[in-house]
């Protein structure tokens, strides 16, 4: 026997349960269908465990997709501001972090809670352990084989995310299922993550890792200015993970560890005014001690005074700071990525709906679609977004 809903949702996360909890609330019955054994995994390890949940400056600058033009309409229609107000309904606590990052005060679970009490209370079911075996189409919509018995529905929505950390149960699955419905899929790669080094930097940032610097980092004609960690296996921190999204392998990024201030100009004024100062010294009060001393050692620079360091050292040492060329291996790739970019092509879904223009009923929303956030709540406001657009669509249909 097979269970008749009107749609079935395929994946619990931010995008699939924000969506069933609209649909539900105008009327339809929803089913949403995960093989995880609990809903919104990445909601809860996100943001550090107090979920980044949306950003006071969202624009269509913010995410990478093949055609930019598209998360303009879903963006536009269900903003950051209805969000928080929902947030405010719950009587969530947050606060800005930075730049507009808004996080919880307490922790992540306060999100996927509320999330959950909007299912519940607009009366969406929800299937965990599930995993669907077939999808096929029928004449009134979609048939699926899963693990637990078989289901019929007019609209499907697949909400299954993007393949990083699959640890937490994320799959390329709705890639397959797109494809298997004549869509085209931008092959995805990890994004947002950090940057692996080659040998020959490897001693430096094994020595400095767990240091944390300001950094202005750029890759082609992208730059972001934020802090940089050094790690036991190469480069992190939001400055990295953001240039990430923009590098490809080979790619050079240029790094400027002290974008504050001229190295060259500021030496002039500390060499007069402080000339018996030992260059560690002075680099260490513009970075941090063990900077410094790993610093100068890596690039071989002599630590004199002030006053009897030459033009050459300063040069050397101003060049290897203010623009740091390096060429990293690679990423730490799925297991780390906080996000993939690629994805479902968008120039076969409605922008306006999200729904496939090649099969009627089928959406896909979040992550799994070729629409990809910079770092800083970019990413959950395109799953409430999109969430909202497929929504607002199946309650009218
Ligand atoms: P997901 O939330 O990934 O949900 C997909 C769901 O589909 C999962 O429940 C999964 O189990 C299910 N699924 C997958 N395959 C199948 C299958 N075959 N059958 C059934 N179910 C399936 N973004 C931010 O904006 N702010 C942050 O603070 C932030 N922090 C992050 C931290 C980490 C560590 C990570 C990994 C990501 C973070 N992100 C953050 C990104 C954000 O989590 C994702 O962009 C967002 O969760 C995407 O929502 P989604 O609903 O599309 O997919």
């Amino acid at each position: 026997m097979s269970t008749t809903t009107d749609v079935i949702i395929i994946g619990a996360g931010a995008a699939g349960l924000f969506c069933a909890a609209r649909t539900a609330a105008e009327g339809r019955t929803v089913t949403v269908l995960d093989h995880a054994n609990k809903a919104g995994k990445k909601i809860l390890m996100s943001g550090g465990g107090r979920c980044n949940f949306t950003n006071y400056y969202i624009e269509p600058a913010c995410y990478l997709s093949q055609n930019p033009h598209f998360c303009k309409s879903a963006l536009s229609r269900y903003t950051q501001w209805d969000f928080i107000d929902l947030v405010s309904q719950y009587g969530i606590p947050f606060h800005e972090k930075k730049d507009g990052q808004l996080f919880c005060d307490n922790k992540s679970s306060d999100i996927l809670e509320m999330l959950l009490e909007e299912c519940r209370r607009a009366g969406a079911e929800l299937q965990l352990n599930t995993s669907v075996e077939e999808v096929r189409k029928s004449d009134t919509g979609f048939t699926l084989k899963t693990s637990a018995g078989d289901y019929s529905c007019r609209s499907l929505v697949v909400a299954t995310g993007g393949p990083s950390i699959p640890t937490l149960g994320a799959t390329g699955f709705g890639y397959d299922l797109a494809r298997q419905f004549g869509h085209q899929v931008f092959a995805p790669r990890a994004a947002l993550v950090p940057f692996t080094i080659t040998d020959q930097l490897s001693t430096l940032c094994k020595a400095l890792s767990g240091t944390a610097l300001p950094a202005s980092v750029t890759c082609g004609d992208q730059v972001f200015n934020d802090d940089l960690l050094f790690t036991h296996r190469g480069l992190s921190g939001p400055a990295i993970l953001q240039i990430s999204s923009y590098w490809t392998q080979g790619d050079t990024v240029e790094i400027n560890l002290l974008p504050a201030i001229d190295l060259t100009e500021a030496f002039k004024e500390a060499q007069q005014q402080k000339g018996k100062t030992h260059l560690k010294t002075w680099l260490a009060s513009l970075t941090t001690q063990k900077f410094a001393e790993q610093w100068l050692a890596h690039h071989q620079l002599e630590d004199r005074f002030l006053a009897e360091t030459g033009k050459k050292t300063i040069k050397a040492l101003a060049e290897s700071l203010h623009q740091w060329r390096v060429k990293p291996a690679g990423t730490e790739g799925y297991r780390t990525a906080e996000v993939a970019i690629g994805g479902v092509d968008t120039t076969e879904l409605s922008s306006q709906t999200m729904e496939s223009r090649k099969v009627p009923g089928l959406y896909f929303i979040g992550e799994v679609v070729d629409v990809t956030g910079h770092l800083g709540g970019f990413n959950f406001q395109w799953a409430w977004a999109s969430g909202a657009a497929a929504a607002e669509a199946l309650s009218g249909a």
